[in-house]
């Protein structure tokens, strides 16, 4: 039997697709390879989000070059959509592959029929972005936005719920733009009969309403108290350059609301360090700015050029060197978010997934250590000194 290997850079949504390619390879008699020296044939699904994870996925094909094997390697994703990466030059060996959907079963029913042994599983609902943040080339590589009908999503549920999972990441480019609205459909799936939970992945703020904080405090163990909300800077004039569609207020406001309805929420954001023009005093906004906010922690991007994007053509690029030392800043901020946010949780009860032989997952974004041998259920856990978020 042949076999193949996926490699996943990136995205929730990637990974999604790539179970999707993977199901696709097994129906046509492939077997899982577990490393790359064993594979036939290996799929790189890629990501371009940032220059880093441009140039991980190039040194990846690089090293996949120098197998003895000589698989067949085929590469997908964000990175080959990018037009200002000319890979084919770069890689004349290597099969390109544009429309990633053609990689999978069936291109229009983006459906997956299991995640093999996995409790917390991701679910793409929806695709594209149309939002033209000025750093971001996302609807560049994906401009087509795409919702999963209600009933396709409600069914993929119930069978993954079925076949063993328990947690469903609700997972999209840009989730917030689900065509019909998002806590519409989280209505729908919070009334499906059967044991497992939803979480939402990262949402713009914006795009909470107020029907999905209802939902939220209604379902407790249907949806995890936890939201990932992205900030990108704490000063209103990289804000307006970076074309977010918020003001400090406007988010420090809703920030405010969301956790008065939800207390025990665990609120996450991005951040990006030293986008052009951000000068110390803005940097200090931010760090200040993300100081106060309850944050439970954020995720720290250093701001990279994609060409293309009108953030690229900025002006006033702030060095490397001072862009690493505001990331630290803000490292050292998030280091100490996320001790308060565990030593308020110390000794509390809530409800866990599996995620590894001995980890698991809270439904407010905490890690744990835990011995029990369930995989496909929900159970209670406790918030102790080795917990981490
Ligand atoms: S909302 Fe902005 S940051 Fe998010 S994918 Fe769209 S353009 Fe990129």
């Amino acid at each position: 039997m042949k076999k193949y290997f996926i490699y996943t850079f990136g995205c929730k949504v990637n990974q999604y697709e790539s179970q999707l390619i993977s199901e696709n390879f097994k129906k046509n008699n492939f077997e899982r390879a577990l490393k790359p020296e064993e594979a036939d044939v290996i799929i790189l699904n890629s990501c371009t989000v940032t220059a880093k994870a441009d140039k991980e996925c190039q040194y990846f094909i690089r090293k996949l070059s120098k197998l003895s094997r000589k698989p067949k390697i085929t590469l997908t994703g964000c990175l080959v959509k990018n037009k200002n990466v000319s890979l084919s030059k770069m890689f004349p060996n290597i099969e390109i592959v544009t429309d990633k959907t053609t990689l999978f079963n069936d291109s229009q029913k983006q459906t997956v029929s299991g995640f093999d042994k996995h409790s917390r599983v991701f679910l793409k609902i929806q695709d594209g972005c149309d939002s033209f943040c000025s750093y971001c080339i996302v609807p560049r590589v994906r401009n087509v936005l795409w919702s999963k009908p209600e009933n396709e999503v409600i069914s993929e549920i119930i069978n993954l719920v079925k076949t063993g999972c328990s947690e469903i990441v609700l997972t999209g480019i840009h989730v917030g733009k689900y065509k019909g609205g998002l806590s519409v459909l989280v209505e729908k799936i919070v009334q499906i009969d059967l044991d497992f939970r939803i979480r939402i992945s990262s949402i713009e703020m914006n795009e909470i309403d107020d029907k999905l904080i209802e939902l939220m405090k209604a379902n407790p163990n249907k949806i995890c108290r936890h939201l990932h909300i992205p900030l990108q800077s704490g000063s209103e004039k990289i804000l307006k350059e970076m074309n977010r569609k918020y003001s400090k207020k406007n988010f420090e406001e809703k920030i405010l609301e969301i956790i008065k309805a939800l207390p025990d929420l665990a609120l996450t954001t991005d951040v990006i360090a030293g986008f052009p023009g951000e000068t110390e005093k803005h940097h200090k906004e931010t760090c200040d700015f993300v100081k106060k906010l309850p944050f439970a922690g954020f995720h720290i991007f250093r701001y990279s050029d994609r060409e293309g994007t009108k953030a690229s053509q900025f002006k006033n690029k702030v060095p490397s060197t001072e862009i690493k030392n505001r990331a630290k800043d803000l490292f050292e901020i998030d280091l100490i978010k996320r001790k308060i946010f565990l030593s308020n949780n110390l000794e509390t009860k809530r409800k866990a997934v599996k995620i590894g032989v001995n980890k698991a997952l809270t439904d407010n974004y905490i890690r744990v250590e835990t011995d029990t041998p369930e995989i496909s259920k929900i159970f209670e856990t406790k918030i102790t000194e080795n917990s981490k978020i």
